[in-house]
């Protein structure tokens, strides 16, 4: 599933680019124009990430990340302050207060993606939207690509997830329960077989290029993507 990025902006401007950037780079962007709509998206959608403007109306950039720093259940969230102010001193009193690392604007796109994988490459490798490669394979989830053997081929969405969580997973047994909340998600109702469906559907696709026994079934257990033999 997609790092889950929360943009804490008042200047509607920049929070539109802010979260046109996040998405390109295929994470999902929530958004907050102050600290109370903040925590409201914090306790409804459980982010990630946070970007964090320095000045925000009433309660400041600076005393949010404290905020957060101070409650278990956001503690351990990642943030990168966004400022206007340059200065040394500032920079200082910005991680201080818990930020993890800091950016001034204005800011280049090419910038603040480097920092948001950066920051979230040391805390949360599996959500940083690397490129994974194993057993022939490569997937970019930046271009949505899939190259097995070097040769290009086409996933529909659903295999495409898949893929990508059985490859930053190697290796490992998961049920067809784990599957569907780990790919599809927790809100959605499908039934178990589903999975079924869908992993017929990546081997397909896998199987020009004779890489389908990289997806290997675990009677009475599930799937694994696996680059030994079963
Ligand atoms: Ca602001």
């Amino acid at each position: 599933m997609s790092a889950k990025i929360l943009i804490v902006e008042d200047e509607p401007a920049i929070q539109e680019l802010l979260a046109f950037n996040v998405t390109q780079a295929g994470f999902i962007a929530l958004r907050a124009g102050d600290a109370e709509e903040a925590w409201q998206q914090i306790r409804d959608h459980a982010p990630d990430m946070i970007l964090l403007d320095w000045m925000l109306p009433s309660t400041s950039g600076v005393v949010l990340a404290k905020q957060l720093r101070s409650e278990a259940q956001t503690r351990d969230i990642p943030i990168i302050m966004l400022t206007a102010r340059g200065d040394e001193r500032d920079k200082i009193l910005g991680l201080e207060s818990g930020a993890d690392d800091y950016i001034t604007k204005p800011f280049s796109p090419r910038e603040l993606m480097a920092r948001i994988r950066a920051v979230m490459r040391r805390h949360i490798p599996t959500l940083a939207n690397d490129s994974v490669a194993g057993g022939g394979l490569e997937l970019s989830p930046d271009s949505h690509r899939v190259t097995a053997q070097g040769q290009a081929i086409e996933l529909g969405p659903t295999e495409f997830r898949l893929l990508h969580f059985f490859m930053t997973h190697a290796e490992r047994v998961y049920s067809r329960t784990q599957l569907l909340d780990q790919v599809w998600g927790t809100q959605v109702f499908v039934e178990e077989r589903t999975v079924d469906v869908h992993i017929r559907r990546l081997r397909a696709a896998l199987e020009v290029t004779g890489l389908d026994g990289l997806i290997q079934t675990v009677r009475g257990s599930g799937y694994r993507f696996s680059t030994n033999c079963p």
